[in-house]
């Protein structure tokens, strides 16, 4: 027994040392006072003696420095070398472009919360509200989007006027060139209340004020270049587009064959020095209609007319539409959702080298300057849009299900539609904290490269699901197309936002880890760095401090996944409230689980795992829930813990928890070395599986929520477009919503008075009049009913057309399409 007692002390103390992160000599010193302490209580001197001899050959040579370096860190360094593979100049771009915020410390196993809710509560200032108030408005209530994507297959030319008078083109243009220059905040807001309204308007807006020309010359244009064409780009004298994509490049966008030669030519009358382009684009959104090109292509200076290099990479220039042999005006069809995009093509076009963004010096730096601008558009155009659509499915759905009756009760009361309205809630409530968590990070001035890529992924999959559901949930009615139809088009367009700007399966498959482990990771690029120390004392000093570091980074995650796993979580630190803390200690369990896997699988896999890609994507779905879930723990700090949001966060952050169960369970059963898996298997999942999706009660509760008004529902509507004017059903819908609650215990006397055999009338006004005769209802109730019935019948029905109409249509979409006029 004592012999037991002094062993568990032994293996406690250094635990607790390693779950606490000590340093290497504290660890020996308390593992060793501990072992002694113990061991003379217990009166075990043999098991003592062994112990601390069995500690002292493990950690005298960590602890002599010179030792440790010249015995154990020279010969990894140099392993390490010859397994470590090469990154190429395209992922060492990549990896240099963006920075670490706090996903960092979701990689940590241990993360910090106090950064996270120390971080200042996004906010719109006073102009950027007035802006929400005033053009976006106004701006929502002018869309007909029957008319956009069924009659005109574009904006009318009143939205265009208004959208480039009131600057939407220009919300990251500084003012000094005529710009708004909203924050990334007030830019996702305008985008979130556009796309409550029409998926092709708030696709037109946000193409400009993401990645493209503005960005770019904002950053690297040359002053003559800003000063031109800011201003016009600002208030849509100028149209721009970005061609990057092309039949042959699409997610490989670095294989770009479209190409540049450094030649003399003419322009304007006069010889040039130039580039004589060669490009064939296609998907270019805004292009049918540009004036401005952006174009990526391969730049050769066979020549060397500019210098010593023949093949100068990857390069970016602006060219005018104007510009002789630019082909461009023919539209594509995005799935009904007529924005403006088409084919760009030219041969033997010769530009001058002032097209070239940032002048000629800029040559061959456009992968660079692609990567770098990247993050801050991606966290927000896409993940904004989802939001927006995501936010009216709840208001549409919500209401639709509460109005809707079938087998004589409201929809929203059977058990199938209830768990399509709680997922609509839970989804929109995780994407709404996700797409608010990416744009405050570019407010802070972060470059956000892994949680752009988890927002772009999960903002458009959750919107996805989200579409999906509010279909089902509106049967005949969201199929049937017309002006009636506001869920549609809406559904029609998902796959769009799911393609675009790193289509999803590649986005998760590569990216989110891919670049994650190495980015947020706390040792490995430093390890990667370490390799290419020059002088070789100095990089032996480097990774020995560095691998040290990582090993006890791996072995404190160990133990802190098996303590967390077997205690489930409930001890440790937390933040939050009485309410959250469990939440945090959750996440602090399954950090410290993702840290050990994605170290083991670095470790054992090294750079297959590149390849490995259902791996990477299930450890980027950990890293992403737990973003997730602190961007919603975040939230509903910010808005200061409101009671009534508990059960939208609790549904989201149970999914989010039991996702991230499952990708962990995935990883360690594909793992492809068995014992290795065995191992991860015992200190990740000590008891097994635990976590569960969330209850159905819970989700009745979400169901409930978003089926009546209330300051949470409100809350999850935020910059939604819900005027109830002409042009916007659901707005409408929403207005009547208290009324028909409100109806719904009248109903129900009406319905009693109808069973019981006192209505005989067979219409409805002479029902009601005949149950305000007989006394079960009064007559405000009367005109209530008939006020909620009318209303509601209004919401049920559906279009249809003259076959004439219809074959107008067809005929429409066949026709060959024709070149469109710069608007
Ligand atoms: C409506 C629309 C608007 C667009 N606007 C623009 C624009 O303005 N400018 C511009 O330059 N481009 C634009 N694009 C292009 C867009 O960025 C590309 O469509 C996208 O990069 C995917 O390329 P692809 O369609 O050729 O698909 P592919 O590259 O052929 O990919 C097909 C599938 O394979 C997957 N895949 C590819 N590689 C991998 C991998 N290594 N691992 C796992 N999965 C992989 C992808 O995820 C995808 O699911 C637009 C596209 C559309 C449809």
């Amino acid at each position: 027994m004592s012999v037991i007692l002094t062993i568990l002390a032994a293996i406690i103390a250094s635990g607790a040392c390693a779950y606490h992160r000590t340093s290497l000599r504290t660890w020996a010193i308390a593992t060793a006072v501990t072992t002694l302490v113990v061991g003379l209580v217990a009166r075990a001197p043999i098991t003592t003696v062994v112990l601390l001899v069995i500690l002292g050959l493990v950690a005298v040579p960590l602890l002599l420095v010179d030792f440790r370096r010249a015995r154990i860190s020279a010969p990894l360094l140099k392993m390490f070398a010859k397994v470590t593979p090469k990154l190429s100049a395209t992922e060492q771009t990549a990896l240099e472009a963006g920075t670490v915020g706090f996903e960092g410390e979701l990689f940590s196993g241990k993360p910090e919360w106090s950064q996270l809710l120390r971080q200042p509560k996004p906010e719109l200032s006073v102009e950027e509200q007035a802006f929400m108030d005033g053009p976006v408005e106004e701006l929502c209530a002018m869309i007909d989007d029957w008319q956009i994507t069924h009659e005109l297959a574009d904006l009318p030319p009143n939205v265009w006027d208004f959208i480039k008078k009131n600057k939407f083109f220009g919300m990251i243009i500084p003012k000094r060139y005529g710009g708004l220059e909203f924050s990334a905040l007030a830019h996702s807001a305008v985008l979130q209340k556009l796309s409550s309204m029409s998926a092709t308007l708030s696709s037109t807006v946000a193409v400009p004020n993401s990645l493209g020309p503005a960005e770019l010359l904002l950053h690297y244009g040359s002053d003559e270049q800003k000063d031109h064409f800011l201003p016009r780009l600002a208030d849509g004298r100028d149209i721009p587009c970005f061609a990057l994509t092309g039949p042959q490049a699409g997610s490989d966008a670095t294989s770009i064959p479209d190409f540049g030669i450094v030649t003399k030519g003419m322009h304007e009358g006069k010889e040039t020095l130039g580039i004589r382009l060669t490009f064939d684009k296609r998907y270019i959104t805004l292009a049918p209609i540009a004036t401005v090109v952006g174009l990526a292509f391969r730049m050769y200076d066979p020549e060397h007319l500019l210098g010593e290099k023949e093949d100068l990479g990857i390069t970016l220039a602006l060219l005018p539409r104007e510009t002789p042999g630019l082909e461009i005006g023919r539209r594509h069809f995005p799935l009904n959702i007529p924005f403006q995009n088409g084919p760009i093509h030219g041969k033997d076009v010769f530009v001058p080298l002032s097209t070239l963004i940032g002048g000629p010096h800029m040559a061959g730096q456009g992968w660079r300057m692609l990567v770098e601008c990247l993050s801050v558009g991606r966290a927000i155009s896409l993940p904004s849009n989802a939001t927006g659509g995501s936010r009216m499915a709840v208001a549409a759905t919500g209401a639709y299900a509460r109005m809707r009756k079938q087998f004589g009760l409201a929809i929203a009361r059977f058990e199938g539609v209830e768990e399509a309205l709680a997922r609509i809630g839970g989804y929109t409530y995780a994407t709404a904290a996700l797409s608010r968590a990416t744009a405050a990070a570019v407010d802070r001035g972060e470059k956000p490269a892994v949680p752009s890529a988890i927002a772009k992924y999960h903002a458009t999959e959750f919107s996805r699901a989200v579409a999906s559901d509010a279909m089902d949930v509106h049967g005949g009615k969201g199929v049937i197309l017309g002006p009636k139809n506001y869920a549609g088009r809406a559904w029609q367009g998902v796959p769009i936002a799911i393609t675009v700007e790193g289509a999803n399966i590649m986005t998760r498959s590569l990216m989110i880890f891919g670049q994650g482990a190495i980015r947020c990771h706390p040792y490995v690029l430093k390890e990667m760095q370490a390799l290419t120390i020059e002088d070789k004392r100095e990089q032996l000093r480097v990774f020995d401090r560095v691998l040290f570091g990582h090993i006890g980074f791996g072995f404190s995650n160990a133990v802190r996944s098996f303590v967390l796993g077997l205690t489930f979580a409930s001890i440790g630190e937390g933040a939050g409230d009485a309410y959250t803390r469990r939440y945090y200690r959750k996440l602090n369990r399954y950090s410290a689980a993702l840290a050990l896997c994605a170290d083991v699988a670095m470790g054992v896999l090294g750079g297959k795992l590149k390849f490995k890609e259902k791996l990477s994507a299930r450890l980027g779905d950990v890293l992403s829930y737990l973003y997730i879930a602190s961007a919603m723990l975040k939230q509903y700090e910010d808005n200061g813990r409101p009671e009534s949001d508990r059960p939208m966060l609790a549904w989201a952050f149970h999914e989010c928890v039991w996702r991230m169960q499952m990708a962990l369970d995935g990883t360690i059963r594909n793992f492809p070395v068995r014992p290795v898996a065995w191992l991860l298997r015992a200190l990740v999942f000590p008891f097994g599986r635990r976590e569960v999706p969330p209850s159905d009660r819970l989700g009745r509760r979400v169901a409930a929520l978003i089926t009546a008004p209330s300051e949470a529902r409100s809350r999850l509507l935020n910059w939604t477009y819900l005027t109830p004017g002409a042009n916007n059903t659901v707005g409408r819908m929403n207005a009547l919503l208290p009324d028909v609650i409100a109806a719904e215990p009248v109903e129900r006397k009406f319905i009693k008075a109808m069973k019981g055999g006192q209505l005989h009338s067979h219409d409805y006004d002479g029902q009601l009049a005949e149950a305000e005769r007989i006394g079960a209802i009064n007559s405000a109730e009367r005109e209530l009913l008939k006020r909620v019935r009318e209303g509601v019948n209004e919401f049920i029905a559906v279009d249809d057309f003259d076959p004439s109409e219809l074959r107008s249509a067809v005929t429409r979409a066949d026709r060959k399409p024709t070149a469109v006029k710069a608007a």
